[in-house]
């Protein structure tokens, strides 16, 4: 019989590599039948319209990390390269293109074929990216265009005219793309399903955001570059259904547990980070292993933030108005994403306080201008702002050529060393 630690601890990341697993394996039953799929972007997903029409979902961004995850990253680049994509362009659009060059080969299973593109402008190359879905299969794309703030104080409040005015513009659009979903699937839009749909997503967004709160924990409950992953992974190929909505309970649970026993991660916790950018995919244990080996531990990242799709804020749908509501979290979250890149520094002195973190991860990457963008200026403000020690270390999440483990590794050393020295002078100070 297993002890309650036993049966409790970890449950969260071996259950969702589960999910993952069994989600890849729908998907390729999927493409086995010959069904057709959406494909999407976790900022903006619109997982609830789709799902209530029944509509797989493929997330192409997940796919395209997976490859690298995996270690064959490489063979799919080069094929998009061989194609004539330059080796400037996103890693993740590249090895897509080539997967689907390759009839949807992908090392979790086969992908199915998109009936629809669905794309927004939270990043400027998903327009392009879903195009060329939109030209290879010749099949209808629904670009959303989703207001920004405009500010860095988060825009209009809600309930204001200005925040009413870019809701109703959203809904509008969200409903063209159920209109384009009834002409697609041939079927009605069911507004009770739309509705149950809402339901999950309320419990997953309540969920996730305990999970982010409890993690201020110290030590650390789990750590958000590894752990994150894979919650991130469930948070978004699950959005809107029940199991989506009872794994993330369970994982409430889990953290719940663990903080009531004091229980950290597996590293010795012995400095609080936080990470800025995406993880470096193609040495991804290897990139773990370089802060945990010194215990640095991640306490939040802003990969958390920004690639959850506005379920962080923990918004809650109002399933009176279904659509009107859905329009109002969508604009909420992927508004709350985008700010969260273009005005890093608040974001991140806010994190500093409530994680109480000694160090940053600037992590630039080559692929990725959208998250990659103004780091070096953020950096700036936040060590006028706050006394922590920031580190900036620059390569990629899917090309391994740019990725130099050696590298890093002499950069990440000089960082504890930092650290430590910062430790010893301050506890010197206060002797
Ligand atoms: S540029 Fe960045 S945010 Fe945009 S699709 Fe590529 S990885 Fe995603």
């Amino acid at each position: 019989m297993p002890t309650t630690e036993q049966a409790i601890v970890g449950r969260g990341a071996q259950e969702g590599a589960q999910l993952m697993r069994e989600w890849f394996a729908r998907l390729d039953a999927a493409a086995e039948r010959g069904e057709p799929a959406a494909y999407v972007f976790v900022m903006g997903s619109l997982a609830e319209i789709l799902r209530a029409f029944d509509m797989h979902l493929v997330f192409p961004e997940i796919n395209a990390l997976q490859t690298a995850v995996r270690h064959v990253a490489h063979e799919y680049l080069g094929a998009a390269e061989d194609y004539g994509y330059s080796p400037d362009v996103c890693g993740y659009v590249k090895a897509d293109v080539a997967m689907q060059l390759q009839g949807g080969k992908h090392p979790m299973g086969r992908i199915p074929k998109p009936a629809l593109a669905l794309a927004t402008n939270a990043c400027n190359t998903y327009v392009k990216w879903a195009e060329f879905w939109e030209r290879y299969y010749k099949i209808p794309m629904v670009t959303l265009d989703i207001p920004g703030s405009r500010s860095a104080d988060g825009g209009a409040a809600r309930g204001t005219p200005a925040f009413e005015s870019d809701r109703r513009y959203l809904e509008i659009q969200l409903r063209e793309l159920i209109a384009s979903c009834e002409q697609i699937t041939g079927r009605m839009f069911d507004l009770e399903r739309l509705r149950e749909v809402l339901g999950y997503t309320n419990r997953m967004a309540a969920a996730w955001q305990r999970i982010l709160e409890l993690n201020q924990a110290r030590p650390a409950l789990f750590n958000a570059l590894v752990d994150g992953t894979i919650y991130l992974g469930v948070l978004n190929a699950l959005r809107g259904t029940r199991e989506g909505a009872e794994y993330f309970e369970r994982l409430v649970e889990e953290m719940e547990y663990k903080s009531a026993q004091g229980m950290g991660t597996i590293a010795e916790e012995q400095y609080r980070l936080l990470f800025v950018g995406v993880p470096c995919y193609p040495i991804f244990r290897r990139f773990h292993e370089m802060f945990a080996d010194r215990g640095g531990v991640f306490v939040a990242s802003s990969y958390l933030w920004f690639a959850a799709g506005g379920l962080d804020l923990g918004f809650q749908y109002d399933l009176s108005r279904p659509v009107e509501s859905l329009a109002e979290g969508v604009l909420v979250g992927v508004r709350h994403a985008g700010d969260a890149m273009l005005f890093h520094d608040r974001s991140l002195i806010e994190q500093v306080d409530l994680f109480q973190a000694d160090g940053i991860v600037y992590h630039p990457v080559k692929s990725c201008r959208t998250v990659s963008t103004s780091l070096a200026g953020s950096r700036k403000a936040i060590m006028k702002a706050r006394d922590v020690q920031c580190l900036f270390i620059e390569s990629d999440m899917m090309d391994r050529r740019v990725v130099s483990e050696a590298q890093l590794k002499n950069r990440i050393d000089a960082f504890f060393e930092g650290l430590d020295s910062r430790r010893l002078r301050t506890a010197a100070a206060t002797a």
